[in-house]
């Protein structure tokens, strides 16, 4: 059996929602569906769950939410009128959303907020069974709350209460056809509607795909597969990945790879659910596979990225290698600010700590050195900001001499500087810490060096 999630984009409009149907339909095995709220037509366009958002901030506020309320209803309304599912279907979303308004009063905002949010994916989901029964299929649209789908946490960034799984396999086992199944939300122990973080309909999908041990989970998106860097920095990438470990997604995602989220497939990969990332566009394009593990070419890379928003604190002192616990109290004083930290790289009578830019806001700065003067005594601390990681990521580099060689070397040629290096001993990646400014030159010079 096959769960698949198809993203905003492959919904926006009519035109899409055929598309997921004949790929729906041209595999048997894709049982389970789960749709995300309407997204973008267009790049000027607004996603069903933005607006959404301001038809609750409107009715939050007290004020006539009219001209919000028929935005929302217009998207469901042109696709319904557009594949011919008849005013039913339309009304019933409008007393969905009238229902969910009249709830201002009784919620508190944050629960109100999500359960406006969650209307986009249900009531598309509602939408898209109706589409798939219109073409004489077999379909039906399952609930989070039929299903037991429940929630912890905060609203707006709930996560899955563990036990659900045992709960939805159940449910599932019971189904028949194709189930359509609304992404983004669950509900709380006590029913509240509770969603995930933006872009949680993966998260869903993810969850279903671990719950029913699926042979795989594929995300339909708008690209045609993984690409090995950022085309918007080197164009002329054209070959994707075809096929990559769970550890080199992650590497890759924590470096910025945009296409998905690591958070959000965290349920499938410990699962050891392979994901296949898919193009709604080119259903014949295989796409990326993501695997637990997969037959590497030694001296291969899989992908190389780039991430910003990273700074440097680095503090020398004398005899440093000398002094028990240094490194402990440098970390312990981090803790106390609550700062994580991301990488720690040494030499003899220094220790940078690497840390995210918004961990470590300017306002920040000035306290979180005294303290480190105060306890450490170093001979000096400095706050070295702008700095981009560049991550060159992949299990082939395993054992083989000359890999870094290789990235230095084009560096160099490029006239690049590098501030720091690390690699861990899994040898799976290695980062290279470079200013902001030379970010796009880098990944071009590596690009070139390992795939040209
Ligand atoms: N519709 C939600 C969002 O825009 C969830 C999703 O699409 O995954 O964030």
């Amino acid at each position: 059996m096959k769960v698949c999630k198809f993203g905003g984009s492959s919904l926006a409009n009519a035109a899409q929602l055929n598309k997921v149907i004949d790929i729906v339909l041209a595999d048997p095995a894709r049982r389970i569906v789960v749709v995300s709220a309407p997204g973008k037509r267009h790049s000027g366009d607004t996603k069903v769950t933005d607006l959404l958002i301001d038809l609750a901030n409107t009715a939050l506020a007290g004020e006539n939410t009219d001209r919000q309320f028929g935005a929302v209803v217009e998207r469901y309304a042109e696709m319904a009128d557009t594949l011919k599912l008849g005013g039913e279907i339309v009304r019933r979303i409008e007393m969905d959303l009238m229902d969910r308004l009249a709830q201002v009063a009784t919620l508190a905002p944050d629960e109100f907020l999500d359960l406006l949010k969650a209307a986009g994916e249900d009531n598309n989901a509602k939408l898209v069974a109706e589409a798939f029964v219109a073409r004489g299929k077999k379909a039906r649209y399952a609930s989070p709350k039929e299903t037991g789908m429940t929630l912890t946490g905060r609203f707006g960034d709930a996560q899955l209460d563990p036990a659900s799984y045992a709960t939805l396999a159940r449910a599932f086992s019971n189904f028949e056809g194709i189930v359509i199944y609304p992404g983004f939300f669950g509900y709380t122990k006590e029913g509240k509607v509770a969603t995930f973080p933006r872009g949680g309909s993966d998260i869903t999908g993810s969850i279903l795909a671990a719950a029913v041990c699926a042979d795989v989970y594929e995300n339909f998106t708008d690209v045609d597969s993984v690409y090995p860097v950022d085309p918007r920095i080197v164009s002329e990438v054209r070959e994707g990945i075809p096929t990559m470990t769970y550890r080199e997604m992650r590497e890759l995602a924590y470096a910025g790879f945009g296409v998905f989220n690591d958070d959000a497939v965290i349920p499938a990969v410990r699962a050891r659910i392979p994901i296949n990332i898919r193009n709604t566009n080119h259903p014949s394009e295989p796409g990326t596979m993501i695997v637990q593990s997969r037959r590497v070419v030694p001296g291969t890379v899989v992908g190389i990225a780039a991430a910003e928003g990273f700074c440097n604190i680095v503090v020398d002192k004398y005899l440093m290698n000398r002094e028990i616990g240094f490194g402990r109290r440098l970390l312990a004083i981090l803790e106390d600010e609550g700062i994580a930290y991301e990488h720690m790289p040494s030499g003899v009578d220094s220790q940078c700590v690497i840390v995210k830019s918004q961990a470590l806001p300017k306002e920040k700065e000035r306290r979180v050195v005294q303290h480190i003067q105060r306890e450490l005594k170093p001979d000096s601390v400095s706050i070295d900001r702008d700095l981009s990681l560049l991550m060159v990521v992949g299990e082939g580099m395993c054992y083989t001499a000359g890999m870094f060689a290789k990235a230095c070397l084009a560096l160099a040629s490029a006239g690049i500087n590098i501030s720091m290096v690390n690699q861990g001993s899994s040898e799976v990646s290695f980062m290279i810490a470079i200013r902001v400014k030379d970010r796009d030159a880098a990944v071009r010079a590596l690009y070139k060096a390992f795939f040209g």
